[in-house]
């Protein structure tokens, strides 16, 4: 590249991701030479093994209990519903391909130079890509990292047998019997999942319950429903080894003793920094305790030319966080704007688990942490839907006040649809509202919803 100007471009990103991609088109929007070098897929890991396929297989899994809940309306289908993995598989890759090339157009039209390439930073203004035809160097004013993170697996005897989760949504065969170690949000995810969609299902874990962080009543109930479900929960069980079966299915031996045979192993243990090769040591730049990239208000890491954000820095790994992140970064540094911190507290965020859950702001032990008194109402309950269907899916609703002031600093579901629930519940929350505005705001009915805006007697204090 070259340009009469200092730099080649006043902005460099290393990542196409959700962060990567977003900051690159915002920052060209605002007048800026952006160059995005992406070394994998366009879209990150969302677009490809993140959100949008795994969300694709949580539909189809859903089917399952759709097609059990018709009969009670009086549907029933001729035949038992059969499932094909390969359609699903190829239909989500044909969708992602599809994705790709929205992605390609978008940078494309915002007059991002795009490299297919992987990327180091050399020094504090240039970037080295390595390309079919060796490598070039790129000089940058700024420099963002925006690599995300990538799956840890935990090391024992046989590990090696074990998927990650980039790996897990194209497989070959569909697993008839499927085993996933870890008890975080993409593990019960996948859990749900397979199981929907018809695998023997296991879920073990170290710790004696499932996603930890969360409410203490929501991992509960989430736990109970998935079990009514048929997943098998194991838990304060880890996997002592994985041995290779002759006909080539996996013996699973756990610390308890027991032994599983299942067709595949899925360890979703967690996600590193993914710094692999980027450089960054030689400049100073290091993980901090936490393994996150330590950056400033304006995002700057301890280069102030060499900018991150996203799953490489602190915070929930979430698409719209790097998302909004990367709108910040750019309000900061191509519209001279003022730093305007995230508000970090008030992130909702959903599982996709069957059940799904749905969850704004502090749990009950947080919000009792942090206040001298609350008051938490919940309510628990069987949909409407299921007085016909027979299915014996329950719903959790709760919301947590803080008793001085009357703000609800907390609401929490478990149910259909929690997702799509919560974002609406999330502004109010966001908004710092009180008790009383959700008890004046009139109910939708018949919905389960409602139940958000009827809540009258606390539960406990
Ligand atoms: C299974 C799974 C499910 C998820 N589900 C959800 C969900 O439902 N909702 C949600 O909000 N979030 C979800 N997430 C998290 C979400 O995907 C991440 O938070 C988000 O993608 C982070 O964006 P990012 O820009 O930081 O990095 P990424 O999207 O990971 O992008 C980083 C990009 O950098 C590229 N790269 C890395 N190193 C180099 C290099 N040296 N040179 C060139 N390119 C490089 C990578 O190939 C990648 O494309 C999920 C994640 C996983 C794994």
């Amino acid at each position: 590249m070259s340009s009469d100007a200092e730099y080649d471009v006043d902005l460099f990103v290393i990542g196409a991701g959700s962060g990567g991609v977003r900051a690159a088109r915002m920052a060209a929007a605002a007048g800026a030479r952006v160059a995005i070098a992406e070394d994998r897929y366009l879209g990150g890991t969302c677009v490809n093994v993140g959100c949008v396929p795994k969300k694709l297989y949580s539909y189809a899994a859903h089917f399952h209990d759709s097609f059990d809940d018709a009969a009670g309306f009086g549907w029933h289908l001729d035949s038992p519903a059969t499932f094909d993995w390969p359609t699903l598989r190829d239909n989500k890759t044909s969708e992602i391909k599809r994705l790709n090339g929205i992605y390609q157009r978008m940078l494309e039209g915002a007059g991002v130079t795009l490299f297919n390439a992987r990327a180091r930073v050399a020094n504090a203004h240039t970037v080295t890509l390595t390309t079919a035809d060796g490598e070039v160097n790129v000089s940058a004013e700024k420099i963002l990292l925006a690599t995300g993170g990538w799956p840890w697996v935990p090391e024992f005897p046989g590990s090696d047998l074990a998927l990650n989760s980039n790996q897990v949504f194209d497989l070959d065969t569909f697993p008839k019997r499927f085993l996933v170690l870890g008890g975080g949000y993409i593990a019960v995810e996948f859990a749900s999942i397979f199981n929907g969609l018809g695998s023997e299902t296991h879920l073990i874990y170290r710790g004696d319950l499932l996603l930890k962080g969360f409410d203490q009543e929501v991992r509960e109930f989430t736990r109970d429903e998935m079990a009514k479900k048929g997943v098998n929960l194991h838990f304060s069980t880890n996997i002592a080894r994985i041995e290779q079966l002759p006909e080539g299915s996996l013996k699973v031996e756990l610390t308890t003793g027991e032994i599983l045979e299942v067709d595949a192993v899925l360890s979703a243990t967690g996600r590193k920094a993914n710094i692999t090769g980027l450089g960054i040591e030689s400049l100073g730049i290091a993980l901090n305790d936490e393994g996150k990239l330590s950056v400033n208000e304006r995002y700057e890491t301890q280069v102030p030319s060499i900018l991150a954000l996203g799953d490489l820095t602190a915070g929930p790994e979430l698409t719209p966080v790097a998302l909004a992140e990367a709108m910040q970064l750019v309000d900061i540094h191509f519209h001279k704007k003022a730093p305007r911190p995230l508000d970090y507290a008030t992130i909702p965020t959903a599982v996709f688990c069957h059940p799904n859950i749905g969850t704004v702001g502090l749990s009950e032990e947080a919000a009792r942490d942090e206040f001298p008194k609350i008051r938490v109402y919940r309510t628990d309950f069987r949909a409407m839907k299921h007085t016909l269907s027979g299915s014996q899916e329950r719903m959790l609703m709760k919301l947590i006040v803080d008793d001085a002031s009357d703000v609800v600093v907390g609401a929490h579901m478990v149910g259909e649809e929690a997702g799509e629930l919560i974002q609406g519940i999330a502004i109010a929350v966001r908004a710092g509202l009180t008790k009383e505005d959700f008890d004046r705001t009139i109910g939708i009915h018949p919905t389960g919803a409602e139940e958000f805006v009827t809540m009258r007697t606390p539960s406990r204090y």
